[in-house]
């Protein structure tokens, strides 16, 4: 018997519905359903057997931690349930964050993969069919066991630890900066190259049981010419801990430093990430380091924040934050 497949969709471009088929951009995200999706891709039924309920129909632009929660309480549900794998439909936007969200919490060795589209469902060329129909078949797959929330758009194959949308509009717009994909869709088969050796769904120490909101950790941003007026407000704004995104090798403007290491001082934990996209946090300045700032090791600021916030449902503690930015 074909293996049943759960499909949530959430909207995205891959959903998205313009007025013409050469529009690729001014369309309407999230606007055609999971049955329509389905309809584009007759071939699915000759992989799969596949269910479908839509979680929600936006841009995903406006994800929300609250829909967070309610997808990874369904994706373990529907595994639980005897679903031999879910594929989740995207906007492109924050489906890195969605995705590393999923991995850190998600309690199932069976495959999770996100995909999205960069075109619209009704542009020349949509790239949303194909890349439904390699989720479903990587879902499908015994390679894709154990190895955690998978993405795939454009026949590649990522690790949600490590890829990030790195361009406005080409359908290549995904890339896993420094380590590479994980493998690509070949022959109608995932084959894979590498793994992933962080820890994640299973094997995580992250537990959503009874959590109903995440801790509010904001993203500062670096720049010349910063000062503290961000840093303050977030402070006062209620920060339970803060990543900033710095320049080079996360480094902290002189005139931003105090405030966050007073912040830090108080007991909030500073995580220090970077703005360039590729390479890991390492040492920079005593300061940084007698300040107690934490380092974000290669995760980019919107993940080093996931990352942050599930840390803070357990502690606050400088050494114990690190040791998780360490194996995550
Ligand atoms: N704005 C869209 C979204 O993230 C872009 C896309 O899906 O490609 O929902």
């Amino acid at each position: 018997m074909k293996p049943k497949i759960f499909l949530l969709t959430t909207g995205g471009t891959i959903a998205g519905a313009a007025a013409k088929s050469d529009a690729l951009t001014g369309y309407r995200a999230g606007a055609v359903g999971a049955a329509e999706l389905l309809a584009a891709v007759p071939a699915l039924s000759e992989v799969a057997r596949i269910a479908s309920e839509e979680i929600a129909a936006i841009d995903s632009k406006d994800m929300t931690e609250a829909i967070w929660l309610r997808l990874a309480a369904r994706v373990e549900a529907v595994l639980d349930a005897g679903a031999a794998g879910v594929v989740i439909t995207h906007g492109t936007d924050t489906l890195e964050e969605t995705a590393y969200f999923l991995h850190l919490t998600v309690k199932s060795e069976k495959p999770v993969v996100l995909t999205g589209a960069m075109r619209p469902a009704t542009a020349l060329s949509a790239d949303g069919p194909l890349n439904i129909f390699d989720a479903v078949r990587l879902a499908a797959s015994p390679a894709a066991h154990g190895q955690g929330v998978l993405v795939t758009l454009n026949g590649d194959i990522h690790s949600a630890r490590d890829m990030e949308k790195v361009h406005t509009t080409a359908v290549q717009a995904f890339a896993s900066p420094d380590v590479g994909v994980l493998g690509r869709m070949e022959e109608g088969a995932p084959r894979f190259r590498r793994r992933v050796l962080t820890r994640h769904t299973a094997a995580s120490e992250f537990d959503l049981a009874g959590v109903t909101e995440l801790p509010y950790v904001p993203i500062l941003y670096g720049h010349a010419g910063a000062d503290d007026r961000l840093a303050a407000a977030a402070v006062r704004g209620g920060a339970a801990g803060i990543v900033h995104a710095g320049a080079g090798n996360g480094s902290i403007a002189k005139a931003v430093l105090p405030t966050l290491a007073a912040a830090a001082a108080a007991g909030l934990p500073v995580v220090r990430a970077s703005r360039t996209g590729a390479g890991a946090v390492l040492f920079a300045e005593d300061a940084y380091r007698m300040a107690g700032f934490i380092d974000a090791d290669t995760l980019p600021p919107a993940k080093a924040r996931i990352l942050l916030a599930l840390a803070l449902l357990k502690t606050r503690e400088r050494a114990e934050v690190q040791r998780m930015f360490h194996e995550y």
